[in-house]
């Protein structure tokens, strides 16, 4: 097979020699040297050198072409480019595929790493489907439903995997629309933190993202064009909110109600559920004495009110999350004053181009040359995924006195750098903004003016605490109270109530407040539960993964799930249960594993990662490799099929 991109787009930008040049200039040399590579077959380029460069102030390394080979792949890229040949660039397979990570990198990857690295390459129309071994008589589907909650990312990609293996479904989303968070958080500068090259599905080829780092309007774009290109729109209940579930052993199915804004309400059996309501679903209304008493407008990031102007009035903000942060910048450039009310300082780091848009150069060049946008997807991949080499405590590094490793010392150092570069003449602030605990304890915050405006002359930080509302503003812990006409609620979501509000009623009775009442949420590979047959989850408890992209993951473990219930179906079986013992087994690795891990150590203050039980009960103690080794296919064995 062959990847043919010969097609022209008439609407595409004149290309001179100098606009080829640039092209050039502005790709990511190592994967262009290896997609020329595979188009030429040229192996000067396959023996170019690769070396590794950690830009300032990160522990993450790039891996580039050695600084004497440059000029000769530009030119050999030139000379290609101009040419303008019939592109043609065969489809690796697995170990041509190696081979050629194994160039980029300078070293072959580990085997499990290896197999994620060759799916999340995407020149497989579709890497990480899920399959039958052997496709039943359509008979056998006729009466089979899934049902799945929630049409965020994971509910849209397990739907596209269920309609390819033809088992009817129903994805019912409580919102008006669809887009999971990016639906639900409209507030200003919403936009992703993580490069879109990244936040993406691999089976949607190189989508012309108009931004390095979407904003909030370009994902909802972008999932309502996958849900057409996979025929999904009308699969898709929209104001459905599933209120209630139970397990019908008789039957053998769940019993499902929901119930829309009307008031319209119904009832239905299906085999099986997918719960893929997300973490950020239920936001944090924090209970404060006297906010009840407020007369002024407030509101939660969640249900941004577009109506009310807080143009030249006092804002307060309470929160400096990721979401706090990233629209204080917004909010500050209107309002008279702003209050920022900070409970735990955050580690914020720079991203160089935020908010750039993808050049035309970098478009053309994806466009044109086949292979390019894989390798530049790759590249990014392997830089993120180092971020795994910052969670593990090294009890050598801290008998010397360090905090959690050589590397996490590395990003502290950086960070603490960039603050002191941007705030460090400002002793008060430095005072209050730099964090005690170690970075990654909590998810990094990315800046997106934070530092700078706090030096505004009307924003003020406030760190002594909330006492408590009146109703004209906020009192603060040393007495003082600031009048405000706005209070913008950015204090997160109640992470540690998974599956919230639908009471699910398993097997027996059983039901999730025991099943967690030791220590909060937990799951077998964060996929199911025991004494809940034929349900699952998509980011269920411990489902933060320490390296890997969300759309990569949700990819995968929906292809995990629908291989469990093609390994139902085909045996001719009608539940799938995960076993007792299995479930206990894998959260007694889960708690030897993450006893190594920084996130129950350095607790950060009490951020979202730790539970009311002191467990880090959101990330997964496990590497992108040993993880994917888990959850690559269903271990059967630990599952009652019957
Ligand atoms: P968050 O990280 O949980 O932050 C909540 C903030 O509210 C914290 O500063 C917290 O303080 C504060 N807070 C909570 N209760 C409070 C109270 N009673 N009084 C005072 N302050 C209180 O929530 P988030 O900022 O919404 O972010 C959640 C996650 O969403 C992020 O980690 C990220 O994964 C995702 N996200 C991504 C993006 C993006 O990609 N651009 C943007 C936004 C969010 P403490 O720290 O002291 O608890």
């Amino acid at each position: 097979m062959t990847i043919d991109h010969s097609g022209h787009d008439p609407a595409a930008p004149s290309v001179d020699p100098a606009f080829i040049r640039r092209a050039i200039d502005q790709s990511n040399l190592n994967a262009l040297r290896i997609a020329l590579y595979q188009a030429t077959g040229d192996t000067e380029l396959a023996s170019m050198g690769v070396t590794t460069y950690a830009p300032s102030g990160t522990p993450f390394l790039s891996y580039v072409v050695a600084e004497r080979d440059v000029e000769r792949l530009k030119a050999k890229a030139l000379a290609y480019l101009e040419a303008q040949p019939h592109f043609m660039t065969p489809v690796p397979d697995r170990a041509e595929a190696y081979r050629l990570m194994t160039l980029y990198q300078g070293e072959a990857p580990d085997p499990a790493t290896a197999e994620y690295g060759y799916e999340e390459l995407g020149f497989d129309e579709f890497s990480r489907e899920a399959l039958w071994t052997s496709r039943p008589p359509p008979r056998v589907l006729e009466e089979f439903l899934v049902t799945v909650v929630g049409a965020g990312f994971s509910g849209i990609a397990a739907g596209i995997q269920l309609d390819r293996l033809g088992i009817p479904f129903r994805i019912l989303e409580r919102q008006g629309d669809i887009g999971g968070t990016w639906e639900l958080n409209d507030y200003p500068s919403a936009r992703v933190d993580i490069t879109t090259f990244l936040y993406q599905y691999k089976f949607v080829k190189n989508y012309p993202w108009r931004s390095h780092f979407a904003t909030r309007d370009e994902l909802k774009e972008y999932i309502d064009h996958v849900v057409d290109k996979f025929g999904l729109r009308n699969r898709i209940e929209t104001d459905t909110s599933v209120t209630a579930a139970h397990w019908d052993a008789a039957k053998a199915r769940w019993t499902v109600s929901t119930r829309r804004s009307s008031g319209e309400r119904e009832t239905f059996d299906c085999n099986v559920v997918i719960s893929a309501a997300g973490l950020f679903s239920t936001p944090n209304l924090p209970e404060i004495e006297g906010i009840e008493t407020f007369r002024g407008a407030i509101f939660h990031t969640t249900a941004w009110d577009h109506g009310f102007d807080y143009g030249n009035k006092a804002v307060g903000l309470i929160g400096t999350g990721s979401t706090g942060s990233q629209l204080m910048p917004e909010v500050a450039l209107q309002a008279r004053h702003l209050t920022v009310y900070q409970r735990t300082p955050h580690w914020v780091t720079p991203i160089r181009g935020y908010r750039n848009p993808v050049s035309p150069e970098t478009r053309w060049l994806l466009d044109t040359l086949p292979g390019y946008a894989n390798w530049f997807c790759y590249s990014h991949h392997v830089a993120q995924m180092q971020s795994q080499n910052l969670h593990e405590i090294d009890p050598v590094w801290q008998a010397r006195g360090g905090q959690v490793n050589e590397k996490n010392e590395q990003l502290r150092e950086g960070l603490l750098r960039y603050v002191s570069r941007k705030v460090g003449h400002r002793p008060d602030l430095m005072a209050k903004v730099v964090p005690d605990y170690a970075p990654m304890a909590r998810r990094l915050v990315v800046d997106n003016g934070w530092y700078d405006t706090l030096l505004r002359d009307n924003v003020t930080l406030e760190t002594s605490g909330i006492e408590r509302f009146t109703p004209r503003g906020i009192v603060s812990r040393d007495g003082r109270e600031t009048c405000l006409d706005l209070v913008i609620v950015g204090a997160g979501f109640k992470v540690s109530q998974y599956l919230w509000p639908v009471a699910y009623a398993g097997r027996d009775g059983a039901n999730l407040d025991d099943l967690w009442a030791r220590d909060g949420a937990r799951a077998y590979l964060t996929v199911a539960l025991p004494g809940f047959p034929n349900f699952f989850m998509l980011y269920g408890p411990n489902a933060g993964v320490r390296a890997g992209s969300f759309h990569s993951w949700m990819e995968i473990l929906t292809r995990y799930i629908c291989n469990a219930l093609v390994g139902m179906i085909e045996r001719g079986a009608s539940t799938i249960e995960v076993r007792r013992e299995a479930f206990d087994a894998y959260n007694r690795d889960l708690d030897a594993a993450m006893a190594r891990m920084l996130w129950e150590s350095e607790k950060g203050g009490g951020g979202y990662y730790v539970n009311a039980f002191g467990r880090s009960g959101v990330q997964m103690p496990w590497t992108l490799g040993e993880f994917y080794a888990r959850v690559k296919t269903p271990n059967l064995d630990d599952f009652l099929v019957d």
